[in-house]
């Protein structure tokens, strides 16, 4: 597969980067300090497009045709690509929130999971509590992975490995995958979370991708509801998704969408980010 020079961006290009990260970072903040059981997927997408139009930046989620929301929230069966509504959030639920802000041209794009608490139910809060954890350690694995790889095949193999070590059977979306980001929030080149034949595009500096698994307790088999966005799992077991935007640079790797640069999530795996000089 030829690899087109302009998946690769300059420095200046990527410190660009920083801010629409950092934004996004903060929406996704906001978001987290609002969760508990009664508040509605709208009332999250509200605290998250209040940041990040009052830093000065633009919802690239409303970008794409035909969505009208700031953030995707997906509960319980539902996977990725929920639409926020009026449904209040139940002792129990799990919860993946994507969001993405444009500052300047330049995008960031970054997911997480939470569980809301349920006292009266903790083997389920337990074992979706697990998923989450599980997935958001595939997603550090890929982007350590990303620090030492020569090519992005690498990212999705580490991302694999991580959830087949850690014995629980869970299945990973195939038809769904991490991507390029820039200019535009979705770039070439595809960003797989588990190993394909191909091994992808060189890694070097100036690639800057979207690295997001998405797991779930049963079979990785999913479909699309009647409103044409969310993609919930077939057999009705919950879901997980974890993202985090990242570049390559001379120096090593930086998490965009990470105010730390992903210190903390990298250090067990040995990894430290370096600034984008
Ligand atoms: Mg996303
Ligand atoms: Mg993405």
């Amino acid at each position: 597969m030829p690899v087109r020079r302009s998946i690769y961006k300059s420095t200046a290009q990527l410190r660009a980067m920083i801010e629409p990260g950092l934004i996004t970072a903060a929406a996704l903040d906001a978001v987290r300090a609002l969760i508990a059981p009664g508040v509605t997927t709208l009332e999250l997408d509200a605290a998250a497009s209040a940041v990040i139009t009052g830093r000065g930046a633009k919802s690239n989620f409303q970008m794409v045709r035909g969505y009208r929301h700031t953030i995707c929230a997906s509960v319980n069966e539902q996977v990725v690509h929920g639409i926020p509504n009026s449904r209040a959030l139940e002792p129990g639920d799990i919860v993946s929130i994507d969001a993405g802000a444009e500052y300047h041209g330049w995008n960031g794009d970054s997911a997480f999971t939470f569980v809301v608490p349920d006292e009266s139910r903790p083997e389920v809060v337990a074992e979706r509590s697990r998923l989450s954890e599980v997935t958001e350690g595939s997603l550090w694995a890929g982007i350590a992975a990303l620090a030492t790889a020569s090519h992005l095949g690498e990212v999705g193999a580490a991302v694999q490995d991580h959830i087949d070590r850690s014995g629980e059977g869970y299945g990973i979306l195939r038809e769904y995958v991490g991507h390029g980001i820039g200019r535009k929030m979705h770039e070439a080149p595809s960003v797989f979370n588990y190993r394909v034949p191909d091994p992808g595009a060189e890694v070097r500096p100036g690639l800057a991708v979207a690295i997001e698994p998405m797991v779930v307790l049963g079979d990785q088999a999913t479909f699309v509801e009647d409103d044409d966005w969310t993609v919930s799992t077939r057999d009705g077991t919950a879901g997980s998704h974890w993202e985090h935007s990242v570049a390559v640079h001379d120096d090593g790797i930086w998490v965009l969408t990470a105010p730390d640069g992903g210190a903390a999530g990298l250090a067990p795996f040995g990894v430290t980010p370096r600034e984008i000089g």
